[in-house]
């Protein structure tokens, strides 16, 4: 059999490690001879796990005290409509920055349950490259009120790295495809969220942070399995839980534990990334449409500029083992998803079949 790399955007590749683990114990789950899939979530012995796996998250993230970790139902998309529903009766006007895909996505939700004052940043440089305007010159509005945005759009490959320093608002961040891949200050924001499927785990469970000051007690029109203060309250057990996402997931940060935690992990995020990046700045065969202060270190983008091979590019690296390269079909073009459980040697391999490649077709 061939060593198979992963590049798909997610679900995405997991750490070999950890699916080992589960192969291993899965019928047997901590020698009681069920598997965790037939396992109460009200059990003792699940409920002590989901301790731990906060734990760990709180320990790798550093989060503050006064922040709740939620794992909840629904993906990124579920929370979409968790933050307006959960945050609106205080704030009516939030801001939503529109910087690609996602972001956008979270808007059209939002509209359903108010009048978001929608700020565009996505620009263009006088080079034709896309950027994303500077923080500072984001033209909030004066409302108290929370700032929606994502840092990093997932299928154009564009990433924001600048930390929000605004006093007064409430920022909201879409973490989905950039969460434990480097360091972040959760208390500048008042949520994070993030679905499991890029870095966290199998798909299923969702990973909200938030500030226990922006729970709404009081409010009940809330869908009870959307409904952070209920949520909190039943330690994410409001209802039956994802189980076998939320044990997986703890079995990722586990390991991300062992590789040394968030800033290791960075640090070979970036060497990842600039390695790839570098090998396409060097070649006219390959682009990547992005300024190079935001280009993202999960999604990588490029196309090729004989846009007809692209099929087949896809079709050859498929054939050694290298899957998932093909582009979300709203921007077309190849992606290579390079998080956490990419080592640095899919990447090489990666840059070696496309120089390969390059030499055949080029
Ligand atoms: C993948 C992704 C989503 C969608 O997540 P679902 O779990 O499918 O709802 C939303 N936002 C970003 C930034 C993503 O990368």
């Amino acid at each position: 059999m061939i060593k198979v790399y992963n590049f798909s955007a997610g679900p995405a590749m997991l750490p070999g490690d950890v699916l080992e683990k589960i192969k291993k114990e899965f019928l047997n789950w901590k020698k009681i001879g069920l598997s965790i899939t037939e396992i109460s979530h009200r059990s003792d012995i699940f409920t002590k796990n989901t301790i731990i796996i906060e734990q760990d998250l709180r320990d790798l993230l550093n989060v503050p005290k006064d922040y709740h970790v939620l794992f909840c139902h629904g993906g990124a998309r579920g929370q979409f409509s968790a933050v307006p529903m959960n945050l609106l009766t205080d704030f009516p006007k939030p801001d939503y920055i529109n910087s690609g895909f996602w972001s956008y996505n979270a808007i059209l939700e939002a509209q359903k349950y108010c009048k978001p004052n929608i700020i565009n940043v996505q620009k263009l440089s006088s080079s034709k490259k896309k950027y994303v305007e500077n923080m500072n010159n984001w033209k909030l509005s004066s409302f108290y009120t929370y700032v929606h945005y994502c840092p990093n759009e997932t299928l154009e490959g564009l990433e924001i790295f600048e930390e929000p320093q605004i006093k007064n608002k409430v920022f909201v961040g879409d973490f989905s495809s950039t969460l434990f891949s480097r360091k972040i200050d959760i208390k500048k924001y008042g949520i994070i969220y993030a679905c499991a499927q890029k870095n966290i785990g199998p798909a299923g469970i969702t990973i909200v942070i938030v500030n226990k000051n922006l729970l709404n007690n009081k409010k009940k029109s809330i869908p009870s399995i959307f409904n952070y203060s209920l949520l909190a309250q039943t330690k994410s057990m409001f209802n039956t839980p994802t189980t076998f996402s939320w044990y997986a997931a703890g079995l990722v940060l586990k390991w991300m534990k062992k590789k040394g935690g968030i800033s290791k992990l960075e640090e070979l995020n970036k060497k990842k990334a600039k390695i790839l990046y570098q090998y396409i700045d060097t070649t006219d065969f390959y682009k990547n449409s992005i300024k190079h202060s935001h280009r993202s270190r999960m999604n990588v983008i490029f196309h090729l500029k004989i846009k007809k091979l692209t099929d087949l590019f896809i079709k050859e690296a498929q054939k050694i083992g290298l899957w998932g390269l093909k582009g979300h079909s709203v921007v077309g073009g190849l992606r290579a998803s390079i998080y956490n459980a990419m080592p640095l040697k899919g990447v090489e391999t990666l840059i070696r079949f496309m120089r390969i490649f390059e030499k055949k077709f080029g």
